[in-house]
């Protein structure tokens, strides 16, 4: 039984005292579910911030980038050996990140092997944009990311992958949850197909785009989607609750 993960992208929001009072307010609601792991990922700056909120709480942290070499002339950049031991998981390969700094499928396979090399879980992006998808060429857009994404990169048991339509992020237009269920499935067979049957199994497969508090019980009730990725409603503390409840709901411990 996989449990349900429900991670937090806040982005590029809220200053260092903000982040501190976001999780903060969403503590109580928090603390009191259970069976539902729950992500966070602030920005890089505030990790040291939200590790002091989250101080005895199930609450998980991750950072929403990383370079994938360990140190040197990289102006600008946070290396996987640096973020080691300060958080768990790092989500990579985000369409934003693919979009306004042009990272391709060869550098996040390289920022995926980093992650594996220091132990830290990616939580890895793929999607669709809306001309693939009204072209009809949503899974072999899928297959061809996952396969060079993943090429070369050893069965991770930490991997997580977030299913993440481009059309749907931030746009306040989700996928239907049959339709995200659908590519989730392949997208679980596809890692069956790179690592074998018991590596897809294990695998914790999310959907992303535009996930409230009112949708997210329709894509956590599906049998290939194990959680969500979120947005926009995850800076809302009452939101981000309540889809951390629908999550609970929807996979009783
Ligand atoms: C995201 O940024 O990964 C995302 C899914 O955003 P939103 O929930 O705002 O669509």
């Amino acid at each position: 039984m996989r449990t349900p993960l429900i991670a937090a992208n806040w982005k590029m929001n809220g200053t260092l005292d903000e982040t501190g009072q976001l999780i903060r307010a969403m503590r109580p609601g928090l603390d009191a579910i259970s069976g539902v792991e729950v992500l966070i990922c602030p920005p890089s700056l505030a990790i040291t911030v939200a590790r002091v909120a989250v101080k005895g709480s199930a609450i998980k942290l991750g950072v929403q980038n990383m370079f994938y070499e360990d140190k040197g002339a990289y102006t600008g950049e946070l290396s996987p050996l640096m973020l080691k031991g300060v958080c768990d998981y790092v989500i990579v390969g985000h369409s934003e990140r693919r979009q306004y700094f042009h990272e391709d499928d060869a550098i996040v396979n390289r920022k995926l092997q980093a992650a594996r090399r220091h132990g830290l879980r990616p939580v890895l992006c793929v999607g669709e944009a809306l001309e693939q998808r009204e072209k009809g060429q949503t899974d072999e857009f899928i297959v061809g990311q996952l396969r060079q994404d993943l090429a070369g990169v050893e069965a991770a048991p930490g991997l997580v992958i977030a299913y993440e339509p481009v059309w749907a992020i931030g746009t306040g237009r989700p996928a239907t949850g049959a339709a995200a269920d659908e590519v989730c499935g392949l997208i679980r067979r596809t890692v069956a197909d790179t690592w074998g049957a018991a590596a897809a199994e294990g695998l914790r497969v999310l959907y992303g785009g535009s996930v409230t508090g009112a949708n997210a019980g329709e894509f956590l009730a599906q049998p290939e989607i194990d959680g969500a990725l979120v947005g926009g409603a995850s800076l809302k503390p009452a939101e981000f609750v309540a889809i951390v409840q629908a999550a609970a709901r929807a996979r009783p411990a």
